[in-house]
């Protein structure tokens, strides 16, 4: 496989790989946070890294950026809340300017096209005031920069949701912990994910509203929002290939 991580290129392979803003350059976005007592705090940064790595790799002049681990405060509705030992988050105007400072210094090298992957709901809003501004900035200074802001589930399909989730699909939101990401993981680091400690959980039901400060009572003591006893390597695999070829077709 070629070599598209930024990280391990020396600086005179990076500078002709990247003058006159010839790259395109992958900047993935996750987040540190409790994913039930079967999984480790990173799924929401590896697997938008890895989807990174094979968009890079299979497509032409693309690199990957090193991820972005910490991620905006997980919430109650979408992450189990920011309550949880382990789970270890920013607030959102230190995501927003770690990401701006982050692409900035990528726009002062002479790259100009960036797509930023995400991996954990509660990053999306910080990632675009993060792209916006910059955008701006840019504009003002006579740079044109363009930055494409993605969550990697957007690129499921129903087909592939119907396949996943035979028994009927409860939306992303309760995804948390459950059969997408568990499925991806095993594919992925199946040493990170240990299946004898799963817990079966019914799909998370909230109130039309948020309350803060937030009632752990609202989240199943494991820790997810749906149950991951039905996840796969295979299911995983699926998963992971669709969102490659779809963020790919889109880029390409
Ligand atoms: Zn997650
Ligand atoms: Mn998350």
């Amino acid at each position: 496989m070629k070599n598209v991580k930024i990280e391990n290129l020396d600086w005179i392979t990076y500078q002709e790989l990247t003058e006159s803003g010839k790259s395109r350059i992958i900047l993935p976005i996750g987040a540190i946070e409790q994913h039930g007592p079967h999984m480790s705090l990173n799924p929401d940064v590896l697997i938008p890294s890895h989807i990174g790595e094979q968009v890079a790799a299979r497509g032409d002049k693309i690199l990957v950026a090193p991820p972005i681990s910490y991620g905006y405060k997980s919430q109650v509705k979408s992450g189990g809340g920011n309550f949880f030992p382990g789970t270890t988050c920013v607030s959102a105007s230190s995501l927003e300017h770690y990401v701006f400072d982050v692409l900035q210094a990528y726009v002062n090298h002479g790259n100009r096209e960036f797509i930023l992957i995400n991996g954990h709901f509660e990053n999306s809003m910080c990632l675009c005031e993060a792209a916006d501004k910059l955008v701006n900035k840019c504009k003002s200074e006579g740079i044109s920069v363009k930055v494409y802001l993605l969550s990697y589930w957007d690129f499921i399909s129903e087909a592939t949701i119907a396949k996943v989730f035979p028994d009927g699909f409860t939306g992303w939101a309760v995804e948390h912990g459950g059969v997408l990401e568990t499925s991806i993981m095993l594919k992925l680091h199946p040493e990170l994910v240990d299946m004898s400690k799963a817990v079966d959980v019914e799909p998370a039901t909230f109130p039309p509203y948020d309350v803060f400060p937030p009632d752990p009572s609202w989240v199943a003591p494991s820790g997810t929002l749906s149950s991951p006893l039905k996840a796969t390597a295979e299911k995983g695999e699926l998963i992971l290939e669709e969102c490659i070829s779809g963020i790919l077709s889109h880029l390409n």
